[in-house]
């Protein structure tokens, strides 16, 4: 059987609403039979996310503080939405019991308790979502993660799934035949048998994971967007819903800051060649975006322009400096040694520039980088940058395309946009220009003009 794995972010689990409609969803199309739900998450009149309460929770036992009040918060919640769909109490409390069971684990290792506590919003939003399916006659199963072999890394808060996740999961064909497979988002379990979150968002993971194993038709991501835009809506006025895109047009976006999915999300998925199609549950009429391993050819190139602000730059400058072996090596080893990671560093005849994310900069370093870089490399001149915006035009059609980077830089010449840097990966994906953070909006306004036929 050709299925869909269906993954329900927290805003479409966030009330009895939702869930209802939910059910509507996996009702119109019998393909999908195994769904990924996440915690709920902020609803009008409740304005934090129950696995925000669950981290809450968790930083007040640590620190032996009173944490009955938050406990019951969450408790609330879940009865408020599951006695709308006319569970009994005793049916919500007889779930809701392994939330409190879940204190007594030995709080030794913070990690490992924060995870357990953590990862209750999903576990327990799925066991009660499959009663919920159960009492209106649908056939469904809730299925615990570690009985389906989600194994993964012991690093909590942060773990990674383990290759065997695949083959071990594979088992669940069989139960998505029968069934209707309910699955929690967002994390698995280590070989010692505890349990491990990914890190925040990671229920898109799982969906991904459960796709790969299953060898799905379609990974169906459902959220509240329609879909991904041709550039952010807080930039450009109503930009175009990109109707497909490539893993890799989609990396180099949200590289840039389009966070529609969770990062590790595609790999998986990417593996086996299945299509992630990303659907808003409140417009069930827009298809959504699509995303594939090849795109046809489609009339335009590039498909978004995007960007980010918040980097910095170190600019060297030395005569001959091409003459000197290791030169960049020794240079970037100097960030490596002060714990700082690097995004791009491009160069010149007798320059480099290594560009970094400004947030990871305490005051004090920015003096160690200057000084650290004087003694080890000697530069004739060496000079800092604070403020600098990345904006980047992203398409998988640009590789073959003469005359595009012309037309990208008349258009931030246009606008008076002075660039600063230039970057063409050498995937010929991306171009990604460096301009002052305060002519960000201006310059994908004026590239998103000028690609899109706009204005
Ligand atoms: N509930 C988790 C979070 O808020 C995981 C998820 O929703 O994907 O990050």
């Amino acid at each position: 059987m050709e299925l869909f794995v269906c993954k329900f972010g927290g805003s479409s689990v966030a009330s009895s609403e939702k869930l209802q409609h939910i059910v509507h969803i996996i009702q119109e199309n019998p393909r999908r039979r195994c769904i990924v739900l996440s915690a709920p998450g902020k609803a009008p009149g409740c304005p934090v996310k129950i696995t925000d309460l669950l981290i809450d929770t968790v930083n007040k036992v640590l620190n032996n503080e009173k944490f009955d009040v938050i406990l019951n918060r969450i408790k609330q919640r879940f009865h408020a939405i599951y006695r709308q769909l006319n569970l009994s109490s005793d049916q919500i409390d007889s779930i809701l019991k392994d939330l409190d069971d879940r204190f007594n684990f030995s709080k030794d290792h913070p990690g490992r308790f924060r995870d357990l506590i953590v990862s209750a919003g999903e576990d327990l939003n799925c066991r009660l979502f499959a009663l919920y399916l159960i009492s209106v006659g649908i056939n469904a199963r809730y299925i615990n993660p570690r009985d389906a072999g989600m194994a993964v890394t012991p690093v909590f808060g942060d773990a990674q799934p383990l290759p065997a996740c695949a083959i071990q999961m594979a088992c669940l064909k069989e139960a998505c035949a029968e069934t209707i497979v309910i699955f929690p988002g967002f994390f698995g379990y280590t070989a010692e048998g505890d349990i491990a979150t990914f890190s925040r968002g990671g229920s898109d993971l799982t969906g991904s994971l459960l796709a790969e194993a299953l060898d799905a038709a379609e990974y169906e991501n459902w959220t509240d967007v329609d879909g991904i835009f041709s550039a952010h809506p807080a930039m450009v006025d109503a930009p175009l819903q990109i109707p497909a895109l490539t893993y890799k047009e989609m990396r180099e976006l949200s590289y840039m800051g389009f966070n529609v999915l969770h990062e590790e999300a595609v790999k998986p998925v990417m593996r086996k060649k299945i299509p992630i199609r990303l659907r808003n549950t409140n417009n069930l009429t827009n298809e959504g975006t699509l995303i594939v391993s090849e795109r046809l050819p489609s009339e335009r190139d590039v498909i978004g322009v995007a960007s980010s602000s918040g980097y910095c730059s170190f600019t060297l400058q030395k005569f001959l400096m091409n003459r000197e072996k290791g030169f960049g090596r020794r240079l970037l080893a100097i960030f490596e040694d002060l714990g700082l990671s690097y995004e791009h560093c491009p160069s010149g005849v007798d320059n480099i520039s290594v560009i970094l994310n400004q947030d990871q900069l305490k005051s004090e370093i920015v003096n160690t980088i200057i000084r650290t870089i004087e003694e080890q490399l000697q530069p004739d001149e060496i000079k800092s940058e604070f403020g600098i915006a990345l904006v980047s035009v992203v398409g998988e059609g640009l590789v073959h395309k003469i005359g595009f980077l012309a037309k990208a830089t008349s258009a931030l010449a246009k606008a008076r946009v002075n660039i600063k840097m230039v970057n063409q990966g050498s995937s010929e994906m991306s171009i990604i220009f460096g301009i002052d953070a305060t002519d960000e909006k201006k310059a994908v306004q004026a590239l998103y003009r000028d690609f899109f036929n706009k204005g």
